[in-house]
């Protein structure tokens, strides 16, 4: 009777371990299909695009859902080596402006000097990451943070930075490595086709987009105003006398001028405006959800700037000015009338007696 009991008990133990083995089983099966259904989700649903500042925004929401972090950055290498926050997610604007940094300065630049993936598992206790932050945050939170080199064949390209609230090992399952993986080659491929095809449309000289595509962009940002009822603005704006300019110092400190005035407009507009090298000394900026009186002080910004900036070239300082044509689009109008407009009280201001803005 004992025996028999004994039995029963060891019947009964089993059965539960092995319902137990089964639901572990269950479950272990439902977690790998769920990471496995979201990176074919990351792979399958970008909707892909050449455009970088609208495919990276996919990506980057994909990567918020399928890995979860408290906060994200992707830092890009600009022309000059220095890694810049590109896009973030719950990071402030203070950082993602500001933030500067070389290779091998910061988490993210020892992930790229040591081209492999750096954790940090407190941030708040490490002097890489407390060195650069510790004037803009304080007291610095305890988090984790995973920097990931974005690498295309043997050329850096940036680094995905991602903040944890607290993770001692990340990637802690081999799913989560090769999701990292995918990810960061995925990111790579898509950062390297933009590049190649940013080249492709871009004016060499001042890097603005070319005559060719700033037509087409121009056609599509109409398309977007008038299908959401949106304002759209346009400045053309010319560089005054610069025949002159050529004739006196040179071509080539004509073209240290044309290159900065790009530099000076670049750094005087928002990171959504679309910059164009219309023709030789003339170019246009295309403000998506702009009103006149604000594209009117954008231009009025830039020709001051212009103005005021000395030009220092071989043997010469040199000083010029700019005259601006600016104008809303008006749902009625064609694009060719939009550009006419403009064009046309661009050459208003020029025969007002240039340096001048026109509405
Ligand atoms: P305005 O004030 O009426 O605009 O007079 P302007 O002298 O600026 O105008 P114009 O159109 O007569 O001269 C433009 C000159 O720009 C002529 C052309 O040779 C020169 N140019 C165009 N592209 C380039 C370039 O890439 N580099 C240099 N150095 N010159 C250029
Ligand atoms: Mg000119
Ligand atoms: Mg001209």
């Amino acid at each position: 009777m004992y025996l028999y009991n004994l039995n029963f008990l060891l019947l009964v133990f089993l059965s539960i371990c092995l319902v137990c083995i089964f639901i572990l089983i269950f479950y272990i099966r439902k977690y790998y299909f769920r990471q496995i259904y979201n990176i074919v989700d990351l792979l399958s649903s970008i909707n892909y695009s050449l455009d970088i500042d609208k495919i990276l925004p996919q990506i980057m929401d994909k990567i918020m859902i399928i890995l979860n972090p408290k906060k994200a950055s992707l830092m890009l290498i600009d022309d000059k080596g220095v890694l810049k926050i590109k896009i973030a997610r719950n990071i402030s604007n203070y950082i993602i402006r500001g933030l500067e940094l070389k290779p091998d300065k910061g988490v993210a630049g020892k992930a790229i000097s040591l081209g492999k993936p750096i954790l940090v598992k407190d941030i708040s206790k490490s002097e890489h990451y407390y060195k650069i932050f510790k004037e803009d945050i304080k007291p610095l939170k305890k988090e984790s943070l995973i920097s990931i080199p974005i690498k295309f064949l043997d050329k850096n390209l940036g680094v995905l930075n991602l903040h944890f609230k607290t993770r001692s090992k990340f990637p802690k399952t081999k799913i989560e490595e090769i999701m990292l993986k995918i990810i960061s080659q995925q990111l790579a491929g898509v950062i390297n086709n933009c590049y190649i095809y940013l080249e492709a449309v871009s004016d060499k000289m001042t890097k603005f987009y070319n005559h060719h595509y700033i037509i087409k962009r121009l056609q599509e940002e109409i398309y977007y105003a008038q299908k959401y009822s949106l304002h759209l603005s346009l400045i053309m704006f010319d560089i005054d006398y610069f025949k002159n300019i050529n004739d006196r110092y040179g071509h080539q400190a004509g073209d240290t001028v044309i290159m900065t005035v790009a530099d000076i407009t670049r750094e005087n507009v928002r990171l959504t405006d679309i910059l164009g090298r219309y023709g030789g000394e003339e170019f246009c900026i295309i403000l998506p959800n702009t009103t006149l009186q604000e594209a009117s002080n954008v231009a009025e910004r830039l020709r001051k700037k212009i103005e005021e900036n000395k030009i220092y070239t071989l043997n010469e300082t040199i000083k010029v000015t700019c005259s601006f044509g600016v104008t809303e689009f008006n749902y009625k109008e064609s694009m060719d009338e939009f550009l006419y407009r403009t064009d046309k009280l661009l050459y208003t201001a020029k025969n007002l007696g240039r340096n001048t803005v026109c509405l």
